[in-house]
């Protein structure tokens, strides 16, 4: 019988969460830990790839980073440099061969290679490259860069690196290794996350610094936009590679993404949400029994709405953890469940109160219509609704997964339009003033581009999601995790 993923719960997905260690014979394991500890990047593969000095040994599969790496198999993964990855991907896009990292041979030797985010002119350098002959094996830009090394006339790994990472555009962060030298590098406007921590010795590169905290690695600093740093047995080397562009890190990775304990350029995920709640209070107040968040991503955010208000601060919606990535495929009316399955209300806590309920965005309204109809059908007197962003009207062409424009609830609805579509007594949303006061920043300072249109890398036309989706391809899920699948 078909398995699919149906636990829709609307909102921006993270596409993935990349790992790398070098210095330790414990490499594989102290990967797997750093895996474990970003799985909320990416639930539907999971890779390691470890080198000795001579040779790199890969395992990745499809599923959870517990499910894809068995013990026994963990000792065979023997080595002393490892590079790790999860992926999430929609049902379309689900394929075993996209999994990373993606190890090749070229002339220079072996390359293991995993990255987050999207090339926004890599189906220009696949179409290219198709037309001089090469063969690619998986629909993941991965294998773009991978081809980009692999052409290099560098006389080296590392040059043939920094020569192919100045030719592809978009937003990563990436880790790469040869037999024995790891590679870490982030784009010009650092619109991904990357940092880089030490252990005894060791230097350690992770998406977020939860999965440093994971292995009791300090948090040294993180990549800078344009950077690439080559590890080897001479030690760490950094190369400004790319002229730096901008400080254009994803302001979701604050909002919804990342781990409440990482931190992100010098501020706590947790620290900044609470904040996003406590300036919700100030600007909307209610009068109103209880505050609760969509868990888990949005507690943070109500805690401080709670607090500032001064109004209780309770768990009254309860999510099933253990429900798993997949599920029989269901018929129409089974779909109507799936909500329920992920969100239970608590109804001795929701029943005649009047409920503040916070979460962090709003993608296409249908997860948020259900909550509020959960919170009512368990006795809700009233539901009013707290968005810690502001409305999220563009889709993102940088590596998350999110509906094409028209589907995004904000893009073709006014606020108002949009509490009566979901349901609640009154609904408002965080400023964007105050959500780049709460991350200390101007505009300039991260990507906005959900909420303003602005991109600070050229997308070019060829890389909107929606443009395939218009053209009949339901599959089409390119604009996010550097998938080019549909194309
Ligand atoms: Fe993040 Fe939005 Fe920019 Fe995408 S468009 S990178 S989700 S801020």
């Amino acid at each position: 019988m078909d398995t699919q993923v149906i636990f829709d719960d609307d909102s921006p997905r993270e596409e993935c969460g990349v790992f790398g260690i070098f210095g330790t014979t414990e490499a594989s394991s102290m990967t797997y830990c750093g895996l474990i500890a970003l799985q909320h990047r990416g639930q539907e593969s999971a890779g390691i790839a470890v080198a000795d000095g001579n040779r790199i040994r890969l395992k990745k599969g499809m599923g959870l980073v517990s499910e894809v790496f068995a013990p026994a198999e963990m000792r065979s993964l023997a080595g002393h440099i490892a590079v790790g990855h999860v992926r999430y991907s929609t049902t379309g896009t689900s394929m075993a061969s996209n999994a990373q990292p993606l190890l090749v041979r070229h002339r220079l030797g072996q390359l293991a290679i995993a990255h987050n985010g999207n090339l926004t002119n890599a189906y220009d350098l696949r179409k290219q490259f198709e037309e001089e002959g090469s063969i690619f094996q998986t629909t993941s830009d991965t294998e773009v860069i991978a081809h980009l090394v692999a052409k290099s006339r560098g006389n080296s790994f590392q040059d043939s690196v920094v020569e192919a990472l100045r030719k592809v555009e978009g937003a990563y962060a990436l880790i790469a290794m040869s037999a024995d030298t790891l590679v870490g590098a982030r784009d010009p406007f650092g619109i991904r996350p990357l940092s880089l921590g030490r252990l005894n010795g060791m230097w350690v590169l992770a998406s977020e610094t939860c999965a440093l905290d994971a292995m009791g690695a300090e948090h040294v600093r993180d990549i800078e936009p344009g950077e690439v740093v080559f590890v080897d047995h001479d030690g760490l080397r950094s190369v400004q590679a790319m002229e730096k562009q901008g400080d254009a890190l994803c302001i979701f990775e604050y909002i919804y993404f990342a781990r409440p304990d990482s931190d992100l350029e010098g501020l706590n995920v947790h620290a900044v949400r609470k904040d996003l709640g406590r300036r919700l209070a100030r600007l909307f107040p209610v009068e109103a029994d209880l505050v609760t968040g969509v868990p888990d991503s949005s507690v943070s955010a109500a805690s401080g709405f709670a607090e500032e208000a001064r109004i209780p601060y309770e768990m009254g919606l309860v999510k099933n953890r253990y429900i798993g990535r997949t599920f029989i495929q269901p018929t129409q009316s089974l779909r109507e469940f799936d909500v329920k399955l992920k969100l239970n209300p608590l109804k001795r806590v929701i029943k005649g109160k009047r409920v503040v309920l916070v979460d962090d965005s709003i993608v296409r309204g249908t997860t948020m219509r259900h909550i509020v109809n959960l919170l009512r059908d368990a006795g809700a007197a009233e539901v009013h609704v707290r968005i810690s962003s502001p409305p999220y009207r563009s889709s993102c062409h940088y590596g998350i997964d999110t509906s094409s424009p028209k589907e995004l609830i904000a893009s073709t609805k006014e606020v108002e339009q949009i509490r009566q579509h979901i349901g609640a007594d009154t609904l408002h949303y965080l400023p964007l003033e105050q959500l780049l006061e709460a991350v200390g920043s101007g505009a300039a300072g991260h990507c906005l581009a959900c909420f303003t249109g602005q991109y600070p890398v050229r997308v070019p036309a060829g890389t909107a999601k929606y443009v395939f989706e218009d053209s009949g391809d339901s599959a089409a899920t390119a604009g996010g995790g550097g998938d080019d699948g549909a194309r």
